[in-house]
């Protein structure tokens, strides 16, 4: 019988090994490793098993005409599992990420971690945080400063509308700039939070 020696006993070696052997040659596979299946393997450490490689059932046709060569059914003869989700990836420990076998989960997963992974970053938490407080802290400045404020003359009522018509309809400043109202010390406070916060953002980061 003719001899063949392969070396590499990985999945392409041994599957070469196997084929030459139901061909009728003598076959042996060497490996430099003590373990045999290449970059296709496992280790284990602190009570967690890892794959070194292939963890996808990728083109099971190829896988399906390898083992009926040698009478050998996936899924009868060796049991398949289908696993939902198919993979779990980590962020830092603190976001992961589902591969599902729905994709439409999956592009569920995806909004929901591109969500939190970019908006509910910590450090851009603390900035929103802040952004948000530096913007209250504006508008009641504002508020108490510049916001308009008017006595209706037969009342006495306080308003922000400067009133039309006669003089007893008619509306007294109190103080404040005519234009800024409610709405325009909000806008304002949100535009000088969101600048100021910004500006030293791109400062510290930029
Ligand atoms: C991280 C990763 C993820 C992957 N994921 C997938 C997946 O999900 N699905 C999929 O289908 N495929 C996947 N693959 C690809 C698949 O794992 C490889 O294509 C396949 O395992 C390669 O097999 P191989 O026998 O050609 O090579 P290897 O597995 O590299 O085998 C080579 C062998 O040769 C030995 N060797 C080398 N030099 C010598 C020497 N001088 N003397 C003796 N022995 C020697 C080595 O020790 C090794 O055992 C992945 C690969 C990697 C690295």
């Amino acid at each position: 019988m003719k001899k063949i020696n392969i070396i590499g006993g990985g999945i392409s070696g041994l599957a070469s090994a196997l084929y030459l052997r139901s061909a009728g040659y003598d076959v042996s596979v060497f490996d430099r490793r003590q373990k045999l299946g290449g970059v296709a393997n496992q280790y284990t450490e602190k009570g967690f098993t890892f794959d070194t490689g292939p963890t996808w059932y990728l083109m099971p046709d190829v896988f399906e005409k390898f083992f009926s060569h040698f009478g050998i059914k996936p899924g009868i003869d060796f049991k398949l599992m289908e696993l939902d989700p198919s993979y779990r990836i980590y962020y830092d420990g603190r976001s992961r990420y589902d591969i599902r076998k729905n994709p439409q989960k999956n592009r569920i997963a995806e909004i929901i971690l591109w969500t939190f992974s970019t908006h509910f970053e910590p450090t851009i938490m603390a900035w929103m945080i802040l952004g948000g407080f530096t913007g209250s802290v504006i508008d009641s400045f504002l508020g108490a400063t510049v916001q308009v404020a008017y006595r209706e003359n037969t009342s006495g009522k306080i308003t922000e509308k400067a009133g039309r018509g006669n003089f007893h309809s008619r509306h007294s400043l109190v103080k404040g700039i005519p234009f800024v109202d409610n709405d325009m010390v909000n806008f304002m406070s949100i535009s000088f939070a969101g600048i100021l916060m910004g500006g030293v953002f791109f400062f510290l980061y930029g």
